[in-house]
């Protein structure tokens, strides 16, 4: 990463800020967690774009169509290199129909700036799941294992559509869930080292909702990303 990208990123409070490290500095050692993991029964290997999100918006495959005003697919570039994957939509993308809006969706903006990157320009953004979970109360929550599982060939798909180079798993329930991990499986045990999905690198970081709360921890995301950029760069 050049000086004046450092500079520019420190500017958007980002930092403190981390160089990439130099391939020969750090083997990279893929840890692949996935390559026995089947994400589902359904097969939807034959679909394209237009079919796979037509089957997304009428989707029943589980109890979270019934509260949802939109199936949030996801946004982006339908050849990106990079593939972004959070959990799932919260409110304010239930009501747009598109992931990652509001205040972590911003966030999310703020680091794709920060990496020269910019929603819908050679990203990709998806959810584990498509609709909104909801608790009992009416505020989002994270999905469950049954809805995950419902819900994951959708995303297998648009992984083998988009074909990305590097995925981000923002949080731990996308890590888990993608990578076929234990529902009990730490973040910061995640994090640091690169995982594999069908050979894609993937790199676990936080949530930007989380960072929101957690903004001293930022600086820690933005140690991934640079992880992630520099598994991008290699291949
Ligand atoms: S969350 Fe996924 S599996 Fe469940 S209804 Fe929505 S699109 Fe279908």
């Amino acid at each position: 990463m050049n000086s004046e990208k450092l500079v520019r990123l420190e500017r958007m409070g980002l930092g403190p800020v981390w160089q990439l490290r130099a391939r020969a500095d750090k083997p990279v050692a893929v840890v692949d967690a996935t390559e026995a993991v089947a994400l589902d029964a359904a097969d939807f290997s034959g679909l394209d774009w237009e079919e796979l999100e037509a089957t997304i918006r009428d989707c029943a495959r589980c109890g979270l169509c019934r509260g949802r005003t939109h199936a949030v697919s996801g946004i982006g570039d339908r050849h990106a290199s990079w593939l972004f994957v959070g959990e799932g939509p919260g409110r304010s993308e239930d009501l747009e129909g598109e992931p990652f809006v509001g205040p972590a969706g911003k966030l999310l903006d703020n680091m794709l700036k920060a990496m020269q990157l910019a929603r819908g320009v050679d990203t990709f953004i998806a959810n584990i799941v498509k609709c909104r979970p909801v608790d009992a109360d009416g505020r989002d929550r994270p999905p469950v294992h049954n809805e995950v599982a419902a819900c994951r060939a959708f995303l297998q798909r648009q992984i083998d559509l988009i074909k990305p180079t590097v995925i981000v798993a923002l949080g731990k329930t996308a890590a888990t869930s993608l990578l076929g991990l234990n529902e009990e499986t730490s973040l910061s045990s995640l994090r640091g080292e690169p995982h594999s999905y069908r050979g894609i690198p993937v790199v676990v970081t936080y949530h930007p909702a989380y960072l929101l709360r957690k903004p001293e921890d930022k600086a820690k995301s933005w140690r991934d990303l640079c992880l992630a950029q520099s598994l991008h760069d290699e291949r």
